[in-house]
């Protein structure tokens, strides 16, 4: 067996399994290997499940001898820790729910186990999945595999991190304001969010319901194709996932970029954007143009409301969501509680970590008599103001690109301190977001040695164009081959 079975893509996996290279088995146990050896300096999971992953496996390779297997049969993969999983500790990256485990599959787990993947294990992430750099994780932070002292991005920062240093082709997500494709640019991984009610929620411990949507972190855009194409699609059990037809992805994918309209959002190049990214972004640019794209310009002119909107609208639902952690019914529990309203106070106020406070204490504010107008009401109206932008371009072009993040990754500890700055980490990202539409970040360079992600949005149910335009990219480049040193 080749010793560099880590540095496969889903897709390259699935045909080595196929054609016998070697078996499930065999590349779950190197995997888990892996994990053992490099996860203490990146803290990338919070759970290893490594007998489940090798039984798992030991199926997969029996169902593949009997000339049953699925679509992802013996694929190895990592969850973050935000779905839930039955029989396995389901943090959500949380001293409240540290005891959790979860009596039931999350829709995406269940689909993807029942397609035959293997589960390596749970990945860290910010508490509840509240911040951009995965440093409000009860669990610590994660490291990231280019420059241990910086930030993997968050929220989906243990998912970016495992993929990045190859100890798991591929990870699952969820993004809310950018939890999926800000930590992959950072981690120069491929990050996709489809469009609001492409995936079911079911099983998915909620943030903000009216923005929160699964997606995968991938090294590949064809990797990401093959992934939604087993997630995506109606589940009765999430009122708000659409019964729209999955299309086949990656079918899609090998259809050349030629006519392809591109905007670029004048907005997204002003002061705030790193000259450096802004570069690689512009040569990315440059590569859509030649692969036959036609670019143009296109106005976002609401996009700069786009945080503080999300900073009303995610914490007045996250105050409602979070709500159920009570004390009462599972989770934290305070011990020897003097009555009923001490056991709801200590139980919270030791349960939450810092940020989940605020964010509870803003969105209570901005819902409660007197202010929702002032402000609840209002960031509904901007929201609106902002899908409509976003409608009006789209008429005019098939995919908006720019950037993913403002600048590569930054130091542990650099932002702690100063919210707003953190915030500010998803202006590129929270817009797609507030109007639900798909979007994906895939790697276009570096800067300094760390690496950077071209930004595509598409209007809804536009994940196809996305995947044909990322896969094409890759096609020219090879910013998404590349691997930190230390994880070759
Ligand atoms: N960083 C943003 C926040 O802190 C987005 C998080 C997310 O997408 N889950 O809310």
């Amino acid at each position: 067996m080749a010793q560099d079975l880590h540095l496969l893509t889903l897709t390259q996996i699935a045909a080595s399994l196929r054609n016998g290279d070697f078996s499930a088995c065999e590349i779950t146990d190197l995997l888990l290997r892996r994990i053992e050896a490099s996860d203490a300096s990146l803290n990338a999971f919070i759970t290893v499940t490594a007998d489940q992953a090798l039984a798992t496996a030991k199926r997969a390779d029996e169902t593949r001898a009997a000339g049953k297997a699925g679509a992802l049969n013996g694929l190895p993969l990592a969850h973050k820790d935000i779905f839930c999983t039955r029989d396995v500790l389901t943090s959500c990256g949380s001293h409240m729910l540290d005891n959790f485990v979860a009596p039931y599959d999350a829709t995406v787990v269940e689909r993807f186990a029942n397609a035959g993947a293997v589960m390596l294990g749970k990945t860290n992430m910010d508490e509840f999945a509240m911040g951009s750099s995965n440093e409000t994780s009860f669990f610590g932070p994660v490291h990231n595999p280019w420059d241990l002292e910086r930030t993997p991005g968050g929220s989906s920062g243990g998912s970016s991190a495992a993929v990045a240093a190859r100890l798991a082709p591929a990870a699952t997500g969820t993004d809310t304001g950018g939890s999926i494709r800000q930590p992959a640019a950072l981690t120069g991984t491929v990050g996709l969010k489809p469009t609001y009610g492409r995936v079911s929620r079911y099983g998915m411990i909620a943030f903000a319901s009216s923005l929160d949507q699964a997606g995968v972190i991938t090294r590949s855009a064809e990797d990401a194709a093959l992934l939604l194409g087993v997630m995506a699609g109606f589940d009765a059990r999430d009122s708000t996932c659409i019964d729209h037809p999955v299309p086949d992805y990656v079918a899609g994918l090998s259809t050349s970029l030629n006519g392809l309209r591109v905007g670029i959002v004048r907005q997204h190049f002003d002061a705030g954007l790193d000259g450096q990214t802004a570069l690689a972004v512009k040569a990315a640019l440059a590569v859509l143009e030649e692969q036959g794209a036609i670019l143009s310009e296109v106005d976002l002119p609401n996009l700069d409301l786009s945080v503080p909107t999300y900073y009303v609208v995610a914490p007045a639902e996250c105050s409602s969501n979070l709500s159920r952690f009570d004390g009462v019914r599972f989770g934290h529990r305070a011990s020897d509680p003097k009555d009923l309203f001490d056991l709801y106070c200590r139980s919270r106020g030791e349960g939450f970590g810092a940020e989940v406070k605020r964010r509870i204490m803003t969105g209570t504010y901005v819902l409660s008599a007197g202010y929702y107008d002032a402000y609840y009401l209002k960031a509904q109206q901007v929201r609106q103001l902002i899908a409509d932008d976003f409608r009006k371009a789209f008429a005019d072009v098939d995919v908006i690109a720019g950037p993913t993040a403002p600048t590569p990754a930054f130091k542990l500890g650099d932002k702690t301190d100063d919210p707003i700055t953190m915030y500010l980490n998803d202006i590129y990202t929270i817009g797609a977001n507030l109007a639900g539409l798909p979007a994906i970040s895939t790697p276009c360079g570096f800067v300094a040695g760390l690496p950077v992600g071209l930004h595509l949005v598409g209007p809804p149910w536009g994940e196809e164009a996305l995947l044909r335009c990322a896969h094409q990219y890759q096609l020219q480049t090879d910013w998404h081959l590349a691997c930190p040193e230390a994880y070759r």
